[in-house]
């Protein structure tokens, strides 16, 4: 797993609030439900380390936890409730963006896709989002124990076709299942190969 201990930092809702830049980090996106918060345990091996920023008050706020002694791990507020009030989608559009433009320490964002879903609107509009920020995102496909070999293939395409006009896109895809443990190990490895 990752040397050192795995623990929830803090909360952010506004950027005087984030901790200091002194380590290198990697920030996790995606739709609400797509799977983050068992992403994010299966990845750390502790099962309900996410589960701090599923808890209601918590959903909108950046959610900070240190990977061993040396990365964090961001957790950013799931995208796409359709419930949403507006004023609130607006205040942590404008948070996200001072994020990704202004975190000199983040080295990659995971932009997390539903295997059954593909890429939607609002997942296009948030890697742009990373395009402009200059902020290299990888794409983790999730719950790919959902759909068969066929499905998950035709997806795959969909996914790199999508991919093929964002620059800040890293052309290799991660497919994963938190549910079986598909993909984990290749996550862990690369985001341990992040200087
Ligand atoms: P979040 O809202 O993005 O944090 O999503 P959650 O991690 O809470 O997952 C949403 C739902 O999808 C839950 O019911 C999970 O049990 C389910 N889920 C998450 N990952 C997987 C997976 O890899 N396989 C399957 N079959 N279900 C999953």
């Amino acid at each position: 797993l990752f040397a050192g201990p795995v623990d929830f930092i803090k909360g952010v809702v506004a950027m005087s609030g984030l901790p200091p830049a002194d380590r290198v980090e990697v920030c996790f996106a995606g739709r609400s439900n797509v799977g983050k918060s068992s992403l994010i345990n299966a990845l750390t091996g502790r099962k309900s380390l996410a589960r701090a920023s599923n808890t209601p008050g918590r959903t909108q706020e950046i959610n900070f936890f240190t990977l061993g002694e040396e990365k964090y791990l961001v957790d950013l507020p799931g995208y796409g409730y359709a419930e949403a009030p507006v004023a609130i989608v607006a205040k942590w559009q404008a948070l996200l963006k001072s994020y990704l433009a202004g975190r000199s320490t983040l080295r990659r964002a995971f932009v997390l896709i539903d295997t059954r879903h593909g890429v939607k609107s609002v997942d296009d509009e948030i890697m742009s989002l990373l395009d402009r920020s200059a902020v290299t995102f990888q794409v983790v496909l999730t719950k790919a124990d959902k759909v068969n070999r066929i499905e998950r293939e035709r997806i795959i395409e969909q996914v790199k076709g999508a991919l093929q006009k964002h620059p800040a896109a890293f052309p290799e895809l991660v497919v994963t299942s938190s549910e079986k443990g598909d993909g984990i190990e290749t996550l862990r490895a690369i985001i341990a190969g992040l200087g």
